[in-house]
């Protein structure tokens, strides 16, 4: 029988970027394809609909693209259906000639230092599902009576819970934010959120748009020490811009108006969390340099006050019940999205954490060339 004429089933794990898009192609490059999409959650879309920040609702458009992929023949959704716990792999295996891992990177990485475990210090993965009402999150205990607030991590994720502590409830309400989380928001008595790198700004793994952002923030006043800020080691071309904004915000004078200062600042690592009452009283902070790429410690350490800190040090990937998991990166071993022949692996579980939305098109169109060329 020639094999290319064969109807293929197939189950992909997944609904966010990764499960959609590779579903999308093999329709495109394989039509007659019959693809079941199971979903734990009770809605599609995975962190598009439940980590994008709220405040960026052009980003959120990409669901249009989920709802048309939905929509095409051959394609089902099962949702609340978690493979592992309802189905087993073995057994999705048994019914489907391919089966496509597109599980994300669920769990949040860890500090590793003293004090962590103390209330109000909250991984972003709950702080952004918890504004998107992600219903793991919905009751998120985190309490905002505070005066600072400390946002440990360089990248975008970083800046979205800094931008989302920080933003005024006027512009907030603008938005599609998950009303309760709105209205905690709104009894805030945040003055001050620090966002701390462990490396200098030369380092940072902020998107050009997205630190320009807090230049546009109408209640806040943003600020660089410029002693943070000598640019050491190696700066990639792509950061230009990025470097550009931090280093305006390092010469900016203070606004007057402003109800929220927010700080950028780098070479500090964590070290340990104080506590009163059971929350963080203060952050311990060694300052750092760089030898080569890495941050090295200098000794000399500083105690930052603060009452709620925000870890947004990146996601990894949790092992599913039947297959293998690389503990280190978080991620399933793979060639090419190939883990073996009928099955696969896409986006975040795949290649690790990191990239944005369209970066898990191109990852779909490896693992799906794989999976049709075992077929
Ligand atoms: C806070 C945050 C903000 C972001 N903001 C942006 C942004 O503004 N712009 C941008 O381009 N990118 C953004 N990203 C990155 C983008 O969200 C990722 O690139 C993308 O979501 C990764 O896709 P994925 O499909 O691999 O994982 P996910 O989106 O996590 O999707 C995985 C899906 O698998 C489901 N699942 C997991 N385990 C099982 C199981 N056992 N059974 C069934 N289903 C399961 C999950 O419920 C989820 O729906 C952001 C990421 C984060 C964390």
């Amino acid at each position: 029988m020639n094999q290319s004429n064969q109807q293929l089933r197939v189950a992909t794990i997944g609904s966010g970027p990764a499960g959609i898009f590779a579903s999308d192609e093999l329709l495109r490059k394989r039509s007659g394809t019959l693809i079941d999409i199971y979903e734990r959650l009770t809605a599609f879309g995975g962190l598009v609909r439940y980590a994008v920040a709220p405040d960026h609702p052009q980003t959120r458009r990409t669901m249009k693209l989920f709802e048309a992929t939905l929509a095409k023949p051959g394609v089902t959704l099962k949702l609340g259906a978690e493979i592992g716990r309802d189905i087993s792999i073995a057994e999705l295996r048994e019914r489907y000639d391919a089966v496509i891992v597109a599980t994300g990177a669920e769990e949040d990485r860890k500090l590793g230092i003293a004090g962590e475990a103390l209330a109000n210090i909250i991984p972003s993965t709950a702080f952004c599902g918890w504004v998107n009402g992600d219903p793991d999150f919905a009751n998120l205990d985190i309490n905002l009576a505070v005066e600072t607030a400390v946002v440990i991590g360089n990248g975008n994720v970083a800046l979205d819970c800094a931008r989302l502590l920080a933003r005024s409830q006027e512009a907030l309400a603008q938005t599609d934010i998950f009303r309760p989380a709105f209205e905690k928001l709104a009894t805030r008595k945040i003055r001050r959120v620090i966002v701390l790198g462990r490396r200098g700004p030369a380092q940072n793994s902020f998107g050009a748009a997205e630190i320009a952002e807090f230049g546009t923030l109408e209640n806040c006043a943003v600020s660089v020490s410029p002693s943070e800020f000598p640019i050491i080691g190696n700066s990639e071309d792509r950061l230009f811009q990025s470097l550009e904004t931090l280093k305006s915000f390092a010469a900016a004078t203070a606004n007057p108006v402003a109800q929220i200062a927010i700080e950028f600042r780098f070479f500090a690592r964590p070290v340990e969390i104080k506590e009163r009452a059971g929350m963080p009283a203060s952050l311990s902070i060694e300052r750092t340099k760089l030898d080569g790429d890495r941050a090295v410690g200098t000794g000399e350490f500083e105690e930052i006050p603060c009452g709620l800190i925000v870890r947004a040090i990146g996601h990894r990937g949790v092992a599913l019940p039947g297959l293998p998991l690389d503990e280190a990166r978080g991620v399933i071993p793979n060639f090419a999205g190939r883990i073996e022949r009928g099955l696969y692996c896409v986006g975040w579980i795949k290649r690790g954490a990191s990239g944005l939305i369209g970066h898990n098109r191109r990852d779909a169109i490896e693992t799906v060339a794989s999976l049709l060329a075992d077929f």
